[in-house]
């Protein structure tokens, strides 16, 4: 079985003063912790290549939070995914529900993007969730049924895509779904990846994200295709994601 994976979003927080703070996520990332679990930190882009450096040798893993869907060219203010690559990150996270809602992207965008992390020779981790009102019309499954077939292109593997549910009511929200509806889902998502992409996609790394933090990690990490968790808030102190990390 493949390690699970906790991965930080620091989405727009951080500055080279927070190079120490990192620092001390590496440091803390010791053997038996390794041994158990990846550990992946995504910082701005500003910061991908200190951070990068910094993680060399410690098997973190590094990665950006969004790029361009092509690989370059007049776009101004863009990034490629070759680009995120050269700096040392190894993940691009994709389609977040604050990129969809804030730069109003489709699926099809999120598609682009996923097609190009992989051509890049990067590892795409697409969010899909629901909103609240989409939740309780009861229309969680379909929204996400309908949010990965639209932006998953064929032919990704186990090897290049994570799959990360993160409801987008639980964001930042101290709420979380209950244990037996974030095992519904996960377990819905995996049949549709396994549907999609046959033995491979019981091989996707499926990760909850909202509202994670050290005092609710055990139970959420304890739910079978719940592989790891995708940390926002919480991903800016080592204290808290290794104490994330350590429910493992
Ligand atoms: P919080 O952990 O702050 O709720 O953020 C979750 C998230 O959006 C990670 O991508």
């Amino acid at each position: 079985a493949r390690k699970p994976l906790v991965v930080g979003n620091w989405k727009m927080n951080g500055l080279k003063a927070s190079a120490s703070e990192f620092g001390r996520m590496v440091e803390g990332y010791g053997a038996g912790l390794r041994h158990r679990v990846q550990l992946v930190v995504c910082p701005p882009v500003t910061l991908l290549s200190t951070f990068a450096v910094i993680a060399l040798g410690s098997r973190v893993g590094i990665g950006a939070q969004d790029c361009h869907p092509g690989t370059h060219g007049a776009h101004t203010g863009d990034i490629s995914a070759e680009m995120i690559a050269d700096t040392g990150a190894a993940f691009v996270i994709v389609g977040h529900s604050e990129r969809r809602i804030a730069h109003r992207e489709s699926d099809a965008d999120a598609r682009g993007k996923v097609k190009a992390v992989h051509h890049a020779g990067l590892i795409a981790i697409l969010c899909v969730g629901e909103t609240a009102e989409e939740r309780k019309a009861g229309l969680a499954l379909q929204v996400i049924d309908g949010q990965l077939e639209g932006s998953l292109p064929e032919g990704l593997t186990g090897d290049d895509l994570v799959v990360a549910y993160e409801p987008v009511w639980a964001i930042g929200t101290g709420v979380t779904p209950s244990l037996s509806d974030i095992a519904e889902m996960h377990a819905h998502i995996r049949l549709r990846l396994v549907e999609r992409f046959g033995e491979e996609g019981g091989r996707i790394h499926i990760l909850y994200g909202g509202s994670v933090k050290p005092s609710n990690a055990s139970d959420i990490l304890a739910i079978s295709d719940v592989n790891g968790a995708l940390v926002g808030g919480a991903s800016l102190k080592a204290a808290d994601f290794l104490g994330i990390a350590s429910a493992y």
